[in-house]
Protein backbone atom coordinates (compact mmCIF):
# COMPACT_ATOMS: atom_id res chain seq x y z
CA UNK A 1 0.00 0.00 0.00
CA UNK A 2 1.34 3.76 -0.78
CA UNK A 3 2.19 5.67 2.23
CA UNK A 4 -0.70 8.73 2.61
CA UNK A 5 0.94 11.95 1.28
CA UNK A 6 1.66 14.08 4.22
CA UNK A 7 0.06 17.98 4.88
CA UNK A 8 1.05 19.75 7.39
CA UNK A 9 -0.48 22.79 9.05
CA UNK A 10 1.25 25.28 11.21
CA UNK A 11 -1.03 27.30 13.28
CA UNK A 12 -0.36 30.19 16.34
CA UNK A 13 -0.14 33.17 16.64
CA UNK A 14 1.63 36.04 14.20
CA UNK A 15 5.09 36.01 15.25
CA UNK A 16 5.03 32.79 17.24
CA UNK A 17 8.18 31.12 14.55
CA UNK A 18 5.42 29.28 12.21
CA UNK A 19 7.48 30.27 9.39
CA UNK A 20 10.79 29.31 11.09
CA UNK A 21 9.81 25.96 11.84
CA UNK A 22 7.85 25.58 8.45
CA UNK A 23 11.10 26.61 6.75
CA UNK A 24 13.09 23.79 8.83
CA UNK A 25 10.59 20.85 8.54
CA UNK A 26 10.65 21.91 4.51
CA UNK A 27 14.49 21.25 4.14
CA UNK A 28 14.16 18.42 6.44
CA UNK A 29 11.25 16.32 4.49
CA UNK A 30 12.48 18.15 0.85
CA UNK A 31 9.08 19.05 0.85
CA UNK A 32 7.76 22.91 -0.27
CA UNK A 33 6.59 25.19 2.79
CA UNK A 34 3.36 27.54 0.75
CA UNK A 35 3.08 30.34 2.98
CA UNK A 36 0.12 32.34 2.18
CA UNK A 37 2.01 35.16 4.04
CA UNK A 38 4.55 35.19 1.54
CA UNK A 39 2.82 34.41 -1.20
CA UNK A 40 0.71 37.77 -0.66
CA UNK A 41 3.86 39.93 0.16
CA UNK A 42 5.40 38.77 -3.27
CA UNK A 43 1.88 39.92 -5.34
CA UNK A 44 2.49 43.02 -3.20
CA UNK A 45 6.09 44.01 -4.56
CA UNK A 46 5.25 43.00 -7.56
CA UNK A 47 2.33 45.41 -8.14
CA UNK A 48 -0.16 42.52 -9.42
CA UNK A 49 -3.44 42.25 -9.71
CA UNK A 50 -3.68 40.54 -6.39
CA UNK A 51 -1.11 42.33 -4.74
CA UNK A 52 -3.15 46.07 -5.14
CA UNK A 53 -6.07 44.14 -3.83
CA UNK A 54 -4.79 42.96 -0.39
CA UNK A 55 -2.42 45.34 0.08
CA UNK A 56 -4.42 47.66 2.38
CA UNK A 57 -5.31 44.98 3.88
CA UNK A 58 -2.37 43.10 4.85
CA UNK A 59 -1.24 47.02 6.37
CA UNK A 60 -4.21 46.97 8.91
CA UNK A 61 -3.51 43.43 9.90
CA UNK A 62 -6.84 42.19 8.60
CA UNK A 63 -7.87 39.56 6.64
CA UNK A 64 -7.87 38.86 3.45
CA UNK A 65 -11.68 36.91 1.87
CA UNK A 66 -11.62 33.56 2.13
CA UNK A 67 -12.45 32.97 -1.48
CA UNK A 68 -9.00 35.03 -3.01
CA UNK A 69 -7.43 32.92 -0.12
CA UNK A 70 -8.55 30.02 -1.49
CA UNK A 71 -7.58 30.43 -5.25
CA UNK A 72 -4.31 31.53 -4.04
CA UNK A 73 -3.70 28.57 -1.85
CA UNK A 74 -5.73 26.19 -4.59
CA UNK A 75 -2.81 27.22 -7.48
CA UNK A 76 0.15 26.97 -5.08
CA UNK A 77 -0.61 23.34 -4.16
CA UNK A 78 -1.78 21.33 -7.60
CA UNK A 79 1.79 22.57 -8.36
CA UNK A 80 3.77 19.51 -9.14
CA UNK A 81 6.69 20.31 -6.73
CA UNK A 82 3.22 19.25 -3.82
CA UNK A 83 2.81 16.13 -5.20
CA UNK A 84 4.74 14.29 -2.63
CA UNK A 85 3.05 16.61 0.02
CA UNK A 86 3.50 20.25 1.74
CA UNK A 87 3.55 22.25 4.70
CA UNK A 88 1.33 24.84 5.07
CA UNK A 89 2.21 28.30 6.88
CA UNK A 90 -0.61 31.35 7.35
CA UNK A 91 -3.54 28.66 5.93
CA UNK A 92 -5.95 27.85 7.25
CA UNK A 93 -7.15 30.91 9.02
CA UNK A 94 -10.34 30.56 10.44
CA UNK A 95 -12.78 27.36 9.99
CA UNK A 96 -14.30 28.47 6.70
CA UNK A 97 -10.77 28.08 5.28
CA UNK A 98 -10.41 24.92 7.26
CA UNK A 99 -13.50 23.30 5.43
CA UNK A 100 -12.36 24.77 1.69
CA UNK A 101 -9.28 23.22 2.79
CA UNK A 102 -10.35 19.85 3.32
CA UNK A 103 -12.72 19.58 -0.12
CA UNK A 104 -9.36 20.68 -1.91
CA UNK A 105 -7.30 17.61 -0.38
CA UNK A 106 -7.38 14.24 -1.93
CA UNK A 107 -8.52 11.29 0.21
CA UNK A 108 -5.20 9.99 0.20
CA UNK A 109 -3.18 13.18 1.86
CA UNK A 110 -3.05 13.19 5.60
CA UNK A 111 -3.54 15.59 7.73
CA UNK A 112 -0.58 16.81 10.67
CA UNK A 113 -1.40 19.77 12.42
CA UNK A 114 1.43 21.61 14.92
CA UNK A 115 -0.07 24.68 17.37
CA UNK A 116 2.64 26.65 18.12
CA UNK A 117 1.63 27.82 21.63
CA UNK A 118 3.11 31.00 23.31
CA UNK A 119 1.93 34.09 25.73
CA UNK A 120 0.68 37.10 24.30
CA UNK A 121 3.27 39.04 26.26
CA UNK A 122 5.82 36.77 24.70
CA UNK A 123 4.63 37.68 21.16
CA UNK A 124 4.77 40.97 21.50
CA UNK A 125 8.43 40.58 22.34
CA UNK A 126 9.09 38.64 19.63
CA UNK A 127 7.07 40.38 17.08
CA UNK A 128 9.18 43.86 17.86
CA UNK A 129 12.69 42.33 17.53
CA UNK A 130 12.13 40.61 14.14
CA UNK A 131 13.73 41.49 11.49
CA UNK A 132 12.90 40.17 7.84
CA UNK A 133 15.63 39.86 4.94
CA UNK A 134 13.50 42.14 1.92
CA UNK A 135 15.58 39.46 -0.38
CA UNK A 136 15.46 36.03 0.96
CA UNK A 137 12.90 36.29 3.39
CA UNK A 138 14.82 34.90 6.52
CA UNK A 139 13.48 35.64 9.95
CA UNK A 140 15.49 37.10 12.46
CA UNK A 141 14.77 38.54 16.04
CA UNK A 142 17.39 40.84 17.65
CA UNK A 143 16.75 39.65 20.87
CA UNK A 144 16.19 35.53 20.72
CA UNK A 145 17.76 34.97 16.89
CA UNK A 146 20.14 38.22 15.98
CA UNK A 147 21.77 38.09 12.81
CA UNK A 148 25.87 37.96 12.91
CA UNK A 149 26.24 41.00 12.04
CA UNK A 150 24.12 43.57 13.12
CA UNK A 151 20.78 44.47 10.98
CA UNK A 152 21.98 42.14 7.67
CA UNK A 153 21.09 39.10 6.41
CA UNK A 154 23.44 36.18 7.48
CA UNK A 155 22.84 35.04 4.29
CA UNK A 156 22.68 37.64 1.22
CA UNK A 157 23.97 40.58 3.41
CA UNK A 158 21.36 43.03 2.33
CA UNK A 159 19.59 45.12 5.56
CA UNK A 160 17.34 43.66 7.73
CA UNK A 161 14.04 45.35 8.01
CA UNK A 162 10.76 45.27 9.67
CA UNK A 163 7.83 44.38 8.09
CA UNK A 164 5.02 47.24 8.02
CA UNK A 165 2.38 44.58 9.64
CA UNK A 166 5.22 44.28 12.41
CA UNK A 167 4.75 47.95 14.25
CA UNK A 168 3.18 47.23 17.28
CA UNK A 169 -0.28 48.95 16.46
CA UNK A 170 -0.90 46.48 13.91
CA UNK A 171 0.28 43.59 15.73
CA UNK A 172 -2.30 44.35 18.33
CA UNK A 173 -4.50 44.10 15.72
CA UNK A 174 -3.12 41.30 13.95
CA UNK A 175 -3.62 39.40 17.94
CA UNK A 176 -7.24 40.15 17.96
CA UNK A 177 -7.97 38.71 14.29
CA UNK A 178 -5.59 35.97 15.35
CA UNK A 179 -7.95 35.16 18.46
CA UNK A 180 -11.32 36.11 16.95
CA UNK A 181 -10.78 33.80 13.59
CA UNK A 182 -8.02 31.27 13.93
CA UNK A 183 -8.66 30.54 17.43
CA UNK A 184 -11.24 28.12 17.26
CA UNK A 185 -9.22 25.73 14.60
CA UNK A 186 -7.65 24.48 17.43
CA UNK A 187 -10.45 22.62 18.72
CA UNK A 188 -11.71 22.11 15.13
CA UNK A 189 -8.18 19.93 14.72
CA UNK A 190 -8.43 18.65 18.46
CA UNK A 191 -12.17 16.95 17.78
CA UNK A 192 -10.43 15.37 14.35
CA UNK A 193 -7.30 13.79 16.53
CA UNK A 194 -4.79 15.53 14.26
CA UNK A 195 -3.71 18.39 16.53
CA UNK A 196 -0.72 18.21 18.31
CA UNK A 197 0.08 21.26 20.55
CA UNK A 198 4.03 22.18 21.20
CA UNK A 199 5.81 24.92 23.07
CA UNK A 200 6.78 27.67 20.96
CA UNK A 201 9.02 28.86 22.97
CA UNK A 202 12.00 25.93 23.06
CA UNK A 203 14.96 27.31 21.28
CA UNK A 204 14.23 26.19 17.43
CA UNK A 205 16.02 23.29 16.44
CA UNK A 206 14.88 22.02 19.70
CA UNK A 207 11.27 22.79 18.87
CA UNK A 208 11.82 21.54 14.95
CA UNK A 209 13.50 18.08 16.43
CA UNK A 210 10.40 17.52 18.41
CA UNK A 211 8.14 18.00 15.66
CA UNK A 212 10.15 15.88 13.34
CA UNK A 213 9.72 13.27 16.16
CA UNK A 214 5.99 13.89 16.56
CA UNK A 215 5.15 13.02 13.06
P1 LIG B 1 1.44 36.13 7.87
O1 LIG B 1 2.81 36.39 7.33
O2 LIG B 1 1.00 34.69 7.76
O3 LIG B 1 1.22 36.68 9.26
O4 LIG B 1 0.42 36.92 6.90
C1 LIG B 1 0.51 38.31 6.72
C2 LIG B 1 -0.85 38.86 6.34
O5 LIG B 1 -1.31 38.26 5.11
C3 LIG B 1 -1.96 38.60 7.34
O6 LIG B 1 -1.97 39.54 8.40
C4 LIG B 1 -3.21 38.70 6.45
O7 LIG B 1 -3.51 40.05 6.15
C5 LIG B 1 -2.71 38.05 5.16
N1 LIG B 1 -2.96 36.60 5.15
C6 LIG B 1 -2.03 35.60 5.14
N2 LIG B 1 -2.61 34.41 5.14
C7 LIG B 1 -3.94 34.63 5.15
C8 LIG B 1 -5.08 33.78 5.17
N3 LIG B 1 -4.97 32.44 5.20
N4 LIG B 1 -6.31 34.36 5.20
C9 LIG B 1 -6.45 35.70 5.17
N5 LIG B 1 -5.42 36.56 5.16
C10 LIG B 1 -4.17 36.03 5.16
Amino acid sequence: MSKPIPVIIFLGAPGVGKGTQASLLSQNKGIPKVSTGDMLRHAVADDSELGRKVKEIMNDGGLVDDQTMLSVVRDRIRRPDCDNGFILDGYPRNLAQAASLNQALEPYMEMRVFELSVSDEDILKRLAGRRTCPECERIYNVHFQPPQKDELCDFDGKPLIVRKDDREEVVRRRLKTYKKETFPLMDHYRKLGVLNVVNGLQPKEKLAAQIIELL
